[in-house]
């Protein structure tokens, strides 16, 4: 993709904090990290989010993502991470090619997941059987 600034990366026609590269997968540091050691773990081709990316290129980007986690963990003393993909604008994906973020956490770090929400009534039924039923 001609204006996609991953693919560029990729390419190297812009720099990047480069941890891993293989043939099929590349791994840098988020420009903007959430805390340090940020790592965006990036298939090479173009694909936007997991809903059109290969269930392949996806078990690709969970193995290298299992092979960053400890390097990650020596080199920032992280006391765990979280892991996770934005799927679409709604959902704050800004970069419009696939990638996932391995984000080191530490004690007393400040950063907050959002509080859950509850169901109503028998929401949650019909959901369980419109989700099961559409597999
Ligand atoms: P998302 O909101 O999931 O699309 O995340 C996009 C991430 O890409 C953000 O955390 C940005 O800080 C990061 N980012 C954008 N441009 C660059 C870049 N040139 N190098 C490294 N990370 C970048
Ligand atoms: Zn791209």
């Amino acid at each position: 993709m001609n204006d996609c600034i991953f693919c560029k990366i990729i390419k190297e026609e812009i720099p990047c904090n480069k941890i891993y590269e293989d043939n099929n997968i590349i791994a840098f540091l988020d420009i903007a990290p959430v805390n340090p050691g940020h790592t965006l773990v990036v298939p090479k081709k173009h694909s936007i989010n997991m809903l059109d990316t290969p269930e392949e290129t996806l078990k690709e980007l969970i193995a290298i993502t299992k092979k960053l986690l400890p390097a990650i963990e020596a080199a920032t003393n992280a006391k765990g991470f979280n892991i996770h993909i934005n799927n679409n604008e709604i959902a704050g994906q800004a970069v419009h090619h696939i990638h996932l973020h391995i984000i080191p956490r530490f004690k007393n770090d400040g950063r907050k997941l959002w509080k859950g929400s509850e169901y109503k009534g028998n929401e949650a039924e019909i959901l369980t059987k419109s989700i099961s039923s559409n597999l």
